[in-house]
């Protein structure tokens, strides 16, 4: 039996030297990789009282998506700068290559709602800990943190102290 960490394709040297990207699109076109990746998010969070589910663009769209409608919630992207049509509330933050600007609907989280927070990877954690500081001042309260993949040794989860951080799979 697979295991959903099989399914990953880890491509050396992209996008720049030295970086190992850990490519997903290899779990997403098997049935099997699919079903595992989702279920392996799935039964993080039974049990959890949450009322929405928000993405980071793009991949935790993907993965975010089918497990708010799974529990029977709403989804809510949160994109790159320049991409939402209405009224939005932004934050800028470093990556692990490059910096950037990530951008929310200021009527997308309602003041009080139980959020999760979905993303494929986190890597030095910059990213989520910018959606999350959005969710907030939005007057959301993220209840659990979600991964696919944790890099370990770029300590992302530093960033994320205080919250309930999980991880799939787990790269040293
Ligand atoms: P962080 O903000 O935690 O440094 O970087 C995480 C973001 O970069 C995530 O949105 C993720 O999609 C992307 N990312 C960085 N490295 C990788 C990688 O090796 N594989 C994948 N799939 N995404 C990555």
């Amino acid at each position: 039996m697979k295991k959903v960490e099989d399914y990953v394709r880890s491509i050396p040297d992209f996008p720049e030297p030295g970086i190992i990207f850990r490519d997903i699109t290899t779990v997403l076109q098997d049935p099997d990789g699919l079903k595992l990746a989702i279920d392996g998010l799935k039964e993080r969070l039974d049990g959890v009282d949450f009322d929405v589910v928000v993405g980071a663009e793009s991949r935790g769209f993907i993965f975010g998506a089918p497990l708010a409608y799974e529990f029977g919630k709403g989804f809510v992207p949160v994109r790159k700068k320049g991409k939402l049509p209405c009224e939005t509330v932004s934050a800028k933050y470093d990556l692990e290559y490059g910096s950037a600007e990530i951008e929310m609907h200021k009527d997308s989280i309602k003041p009080g709602q139980k959020v999760v927070v979905v993303d494929d990877l986190i890597a030095t954690g910059g990213t989520i800990e910018a959606a999350i500081k959005l969710i907030e001042s939005l007057g959301g309260e993220v209840v659990k943190v979600l991964f696919l993949m944790e890099l370990a040794g770029l300590n992302g989860r530093e960033k994320l102290k205080g919250y309930d951080v999980e991880s799939v799979i787990t790269y040293p």
